[in-house]
């Protein structure tokens, strides 16, 4: 049964941080479902993109056991990802961004505390930017610093939303000819084209919780 029972966990298709962080939310038995359900989802979502460190994200939630923050950062992090989703669909149109979604981003990068540091990664070196997460609001920050990036440097033709009218799924297609039309085979590929019983496979260990099933495998870190 495609996706049945597991309607409540992570997925990332996205190709870009700043896509599945929209993904966050998608269309379960025709209703939307919000994935990020508690601030503790949204630890996790950050900590599995390696935007929030895994030591740091323990710290975090036992730092913020019981404290009405957590309510208000997630408050805010949905209403940026509204935000995000409106700026990607306007994208998808064709039409201008609104003035309002480029200052909400500038009032997150407001926020933005830290230092880079020099990584040595498998080909050389890169540099990561490391938050200083003093307040909890800085959490978010590095989301809206993906929507930065993905504004200056994305190829907007690549930006595209899952073919299937009943998904909200978007993804950055870094596809060899640029063709990929599905947010992945076994969500909508395989329903698109045929009929249904789909697996789910890929399962890899959460750092946070146990194993945690994924619909899809995570992507390599996305490259420009
Ligand atoms: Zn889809």
């Amino acid at each position: 049964m495609r996706n049945e029972g597991n309607a409540s966990k992570l997925i990332f298709v996205g190709n870009h941080i700043c896509l599945d962080f929209i993904n966050t939310q998608i269309i379960h038995k025709g209703r939307i479902v919000d994935l990020l359900r508690d601030f503790s989802h949204l630890v996790e979502w950050l900590a599995e993109t390696e935007l929030l460190d895994f030591t740091k994200s323990k710290e975090t939630l036992r730092k913020l056991t019981g404290n009405p923050e957590r309510e208000r950062v997630l408050a805010q992090a949905r209403e940026f990802r509204a935000v995000l989703r409106a700026i990607i669909e306007r994208i998808i149109e064709g039409k201008p961004i609104q003035k309002s979604a480029i200052d909400a981003i500038n009032k997150l990068l407001s926020n933005r505390i830290g230092y880079p540091q020099l990584i040595q990664a498998r080909n050389g070196f890169k540099t990561q930017f490391y938050a200083e997460s003093s307040e909890a609001i800085h959490l978010i920050v590095p989301i809206a610093e993906s929507a930065s990036d993905l504004l200056c440097h994305g190829d907007f033709s690549l930006i595209k939303k899952c073919d299937n009218p009943d998904c909200i799924l978007y993804f950055y297609d870094i596809s060899k000819n640029h063709a990929r039309r599905w947010c992945s085979m076994n969500i909508c590929g395989n329903r698109m084209n045929e009929p249904p019983e789909t697996e789910i496979r890929g399962s890899i260990p959460s750092r946070l919780s146990g194993t945690k099933t994924y619909l899809f495998k995570r992507p390599p870190e996305f490259k420009w």
